[in-house]
């Protein structure tokens, strides 16, 4: 655990948010801004501040299990979603506590590279 992380804070319940499903070893909950009409996020209760930070293979298990649950309950197992990790900064990482969006309920572009800088 990490005393200022803003996950584990919501791991602990210390930050109120929208839990969609919780066990032993996972939280999901709604993302604050979503950026589709489905966005949830779904962490370890562990502090992994990113994929390379010694996350159990039991772990990595545990998150995606709980990813078609959140489609099913979510409405959108049927139309499609996207499930994605940005790892890094190149990614965009702006939390440093590994976490996987669950997002759908409409349809998406392909569009994922700025290449505005270029
Ligand atoms: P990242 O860019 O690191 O992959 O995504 C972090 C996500 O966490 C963002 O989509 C952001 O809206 C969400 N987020 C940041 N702070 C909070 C919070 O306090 N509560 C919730 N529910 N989501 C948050
Ligand atoms: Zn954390």
């Amino acid at each position: 655990m990490s005393e200022d992380c803003i996950f584990c804070r919501i791991a602990r319940g210390e930050i109120p948010s929208a839990t969609v499903y919780e066990d032993e070893t996972v939280i999901a909950f709604d993302d604050l801004s979503p950026q589709a009409p489905v966005h949830t996020l779904v962490i370890p209760k562990m502090h992994h501040a990113d994929l390379a930070d010694n996350v159990s293979d039991a772990e990595l298990a545990a998150i995606f299990a709980v990813v078609p649950k959140i489609a099913e309950a979510k409405g959108i197992a049927q139309s499609g979603y996207r499930v994605i990790v940005n790892n890094g900064e190149d990614a965009r990482q702006t939390v440093k506590h590994l976490h996987v969006h669950v997002m759908g309920g409409a349809p998406m572009t392909h569009g994922m590279i700025d290449f505005a800088d270029d």
